[in-house]
């Protein structure tokens, strides 16, 4: 998946004062860019009424709530993984370190790096653990950013309070575990405060989120050798094969319009793996060889048709490209469909 991000804004520019900048080590360096992230973040919760008991009995959050939630969420987390960058060397803010000016650090006049960017900076150079899954729910967040921006926002209420906790789950963590230490003592006093708060909030959705997920699972055991993880909120909640078109993910409600997309999601994803091939039952290619989990073996072993949602148990290895793939019965020359189109078009 490629995430294209802007650049514009809240790069943590220092404090415009009388002390001294950058000669001294990162521990005497103000962050005031993380009282604003950490202020964004209490944003986020207020848009989202997370503090608010759940279930919210059918109640919709309003768009105009959600297209804010986004907005800021994104906003914190530029501004709090930039922060962190900027304790190691502020160079690595720039979208091209290699042609940092301090001057233009200082005036905050530069394009900076994005939010992908960062994130990988902060895991190769500054050696901060970033799991996959935030990783991919910040990613995920910066492509709801940009298309609000041209489009509105088009994601279902659901996926984003679902992707925002998780996010917010993550930054709040980040910020105590990362930026605190560095903060000096009254600035740290009162972004732990706010903190907390924001904590409190973030808990209260989690909770809630984890009761709807065992309610799910339990709806869902029937089904549990065609659910496989939603490639948007990372629940086993995607129930396939169903006879319903669109597609969505039982959980945060995300729709496809047909198995090719959701398809292709899941492998971008999910598990970036696997050939894809024509289903024997259906005929569409759609057909994932040994590369889904579901619920009833979540290990992802399983050739899965996303369009019928069979689970086709025997697989064989093509003669030709030693690829895996699932034989038609019907027709079986030891060849999977690649190797038998191109042996076809050879004549
Ligand atoms: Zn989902
Ligand atoms: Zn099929
Ligand atoms: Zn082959």
């Amino acid at each position: 998946m490629t995430v294209s991000e802007g650049n514009e804004g809240d790069v943590p520019a220092p404090r415009s004062g009388d002390e001294p900048k950058f000669e001294t080590p990162a521990a005497h360096v103000d962050f005031p860019p993380v009282r604003n992230g950490v202020d964004y973040l209490g944003s986020v919760a207020d848009h989202l009424n997370l503090g608010q008991a759940y279930p919210r009995d059918g109640q919709e959050l309003n768009p105009r709530h959600l297209k804010y939630a986004v907005l800021h969420l994104q906003a914190a987390a530029e501004v709090l993984l930039k922060a962190r960058l900027v304790q190691e060397h502020w160079s690595l803010v720039f979208k091209d370190p290699g042609t940092a000016k301090r001057d233009r650090f200082e005036a905050g006049d530069f394009e900076s790096c994005t939010t992908t960017g960062a994130i990988g900076r902060l895991r190769d150079i500054a050696g901060v653990a970033i799991g996959d899954k935030p990783a991919k729910s910040l990613a995920i967040l910066a492509k709801w950013r940009n298309r609000l921006q041209h489009y509105g926002l088009t994601a279902p209420a659901p996926a984003v309070e679902v992707t925002a906790a998780q996010v917010l789950d993550f930054l709040v963590a980040f910020v105590h575990d990362e930026l605190l230490p560095a903060l000096p003592g009254p600035e740290a006093a009162a972004v732990a405060d706010d903190l907390v708060s924001v904590g409190a909030d973030v808990r209260c959705i989690t909770s809630y989120i984890a009761a709807r997920v065992k309610r799910l699972t339990d709806e869902l055991k029937d089904v549990a050798d065609r659910t496989v993880m939603c490639p948007v909120c990372d629940q086993w909640a995607l129930v396939l094969g169903n006879p319903a078109i669109p597609l969505d993910c039982r959980f945060c409600h995300t729709t496809w319009p047909n198995a090719v997309l959701a398809l292709e999601q899941y492998y971008n994803n999910v598990v970036m793996d696997g050939n894809v091939q024509d289903c024997p039952t259906c005929t569409q290619h759609t057909l994932l060889v040994e590369a889904v989990g579901t619920t009833a073996s979540p290990e992802a072993s399983r050739s899965l048709c996303f369009c019928c949602g069979t689970d086709f148990a025997v697989t064989a290895q093509c003669s030709d490209c030693y690829n895996a793939f699932v034989p038609d019965p019907d027709e079986d020359y030891g060849l999977c469909g690649n190797c038998i189109n191109g042996a076809v078009d050879r004549f």
